[in-house]
């Protein structure tokens, strides 16, 4: 069988709260396609659905109708262990703020998915090394969150989000939390780890600068996901 040119393909998707008496439509039969490989950027004020939509798509949340596939792989009737497996392994989230454990060192939280996968300590920590001396920032490995800059800080959960070398990157506001020197150097550090691993990645930012870098934009528009 030929492998499918589709990474992730959202078919028909709607995601309706309820507030009160009031339905809130987030998303009303929504399409989203990103080819292998591809970059793109959600672009869209805050609460437009920016994150309804992340979660939707790393198979933290299901949809009330419509269909996911990941991979080629429909998703909506798997387990949740099924899904939380798809999302251990094949999956990396950044958030606004990294979410670092702050007992363990940058070393160790980036080694920790890959344990919970299932590899070596030695395998683990090579790789873990290898990720930090890409971000550049090798010579602060053996220190806690707490002892890292912002910027530092959001490189080493950049890191833990493709230690287990995931078919797909979600990003919610990777840089969102960043004085804007800062932002620009971790969204160039991501960028970078993103197109030399051919990563497929859908990246939420208010920044149209950051976001022009990307292969295409993407907003939410009266519950449709629209080419910008
Ligand atoms: P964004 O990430 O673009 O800021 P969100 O996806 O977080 O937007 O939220 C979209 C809208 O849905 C917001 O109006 C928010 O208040 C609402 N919303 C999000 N989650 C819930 C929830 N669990 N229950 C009710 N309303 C929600």
């Amino acid at each position: 069988m030929m492998a499918s040119t589709s990474l992730l393909e959202l078919k028909g998707i709607s995601r309706r709260y309820h507030q009160g008496e009031r339905e809130l439509v987030i998303l009303d039969a929504a399409e989203v396609h990103l080819r292998r490989g591809e970059t793109v950027a959600l672009v869209a004020p805050s609460g437009a659905g920016k994150s309804t939509l992340l979660h939707l798509a790393g198979l933290l949340e299901r949809p009330d109708d419509g269909e996911i596939f990941l991979n080629g792989r429909s998703c909506g009737d798997l387990s949740d262990d099924a899904r939380t497996a798809i999302r251990r392994n094949d999956i990396g989230f950044v958030y606004q703020f990294h979410h670092l454990l702050p007992e363990f060192t940058a070393l160790e939280n980036i080694m920790l998915p890959q344990l919970i996968r299932g590899l070596s300590p030695a395998e683990a920590g090579q790789r873990a090394a290898e990720l930090l001396d890409y971000m550049k920032i090798g010579h602060r490995s053996d220190h806690r969150p707490s002892e890292l800059s912002g910027g530092e800080q959001q490189r080493v959960a950049i890191a833990r989000a493709v230690a287990n070398a995931p078919l797909l990157l979600l990003a919610d506001e990777p840089t969102g939390n960043l004085d804007p020197e800062t932002a620009a150097y971790v969204f160039s550090a991501l960028e970078a780890l993103v197109r030399q691993s051919g990563l497929t990645a859908l990246i939420a930012t208010h920044n149209h600068e950051l976001a022009g870098r990307m292969d295409r934009r993407i907003t939410i528009a009266g519950g449709k996901i629209v080419d910008m």
